[in-house]
């Protein structure tokens, strides 16, 4: 069944919040990684308060986008500017899922892209901003993508995503022990095989290649582009997760618009 019109405002809104969750979970889980035993600090507690000065933010001023409009791009409490990249992310996210509206032809679909455009654009950030790819994060996405398979309502079956899944966690793992023994050094951390597994469970087996070839090509261009922008040199770690989620998101895609091409 195609996705009604009408139902347009209610999915930029679901895009929206989805984005809200995203900010929520790449400002808390490196705090929670560096804090295992702190049981005050989780995705929930303590509540949403001011970064600067500390003050609780009312209910109203969390509505996304709607609270940076009312804010005018300020906190209410100290009046100190609030980050561009929290809006940024809530429209990304809002103008991706209408986006993915147009192009996917059922609802269960149109949420799982919604899912998986979220999670791939928290390991993003986080690994952009941190170097991480956090095992709260690509756990829930493996899932998902085999749930996703055994519902029936996916682009692949369940056979391709558990191959999918064991292959893309293989493949970087082989490719982590070959670098290490034969340069003496880590090329990759743990947290790119899950993610690449995670991804072999939403696309498939034969999406790897393509994800993997993607992910190499983005993250050269990453570090031409910020060696050019003098902001890193090419000696550099470059972190290999956000290449891989943006090729990953393609795949599915691609998975998802061309079943027969497999
Ligand atoms: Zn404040």
């Amino acid at each position: 069944m195609a996705i009604e019109l009408f139902s347009f405002p209610f999915i930029a809104l679901l895009g929206a919040s989805a984005g809200s969750v995203v900010n929520v979970l790449l400002w808390r889980i490196p705090i929670m990684l560096e804090q295992p035993h702190n049981r005050d600090f989780n995705l929930c507690l303590p509540r949403s308060h001011c970064p600067l000065c500390k003050a609780p933010v009312a209910w109203y001023y969390n509505v996304p986008v709607l609270g940076w409009l009312l804010l005018k791009g300020r906190t209410a409490c100290c009046l100190q500017p609030l980050a561009w990249r929290y809006v940024l992310t809530e429209l990304s996210l809002a103008a991706i899922s209408l986006w993915l509206a147009c192009l996917l032809t059922s609802q269960v679909l149109l949420a799982a892209g919604v899912l998986l455009s979220a999670l791939l654009a928290a390991l993003l950030l986080t690994d952009l901003q941190h170097m991480l790819l956090p095992d709260m994060l690509t756990q829930p996405l493996l899932w998902s993508g085999l749930l996703l398979a055994l519902s029936g309502a996916g682009p692949v079956s369940l056979e391709l995503a558990l191959a999918g899944a064991v292959t893309g966690y293989l493949a970087l793992w082989l490719l982590y022990w070959v670098v290490l023994l034969v340069r003496n050094k880590e090329g990759m951390g743990h947290g790119d095989f899950k993610l690449l597994a995670a991804l072999g469970a939403w696309c498939g087996w034969q999406m790897l290649p393509f994800i993997l070839l993607g992910a190499a090509l983005l993250t050269l261009v990453f570090m031409l582009v910020a060696h050019a922008m003098n902001q890193r040199s090419l000696h550099q770690a470059v972190p290999f997760g956000p290449g891989l989620a943006v090729s990953g998101w393609l795949g599915w895609l691609q998975a998802v618009h061309l079943p027969f091409f497999w």
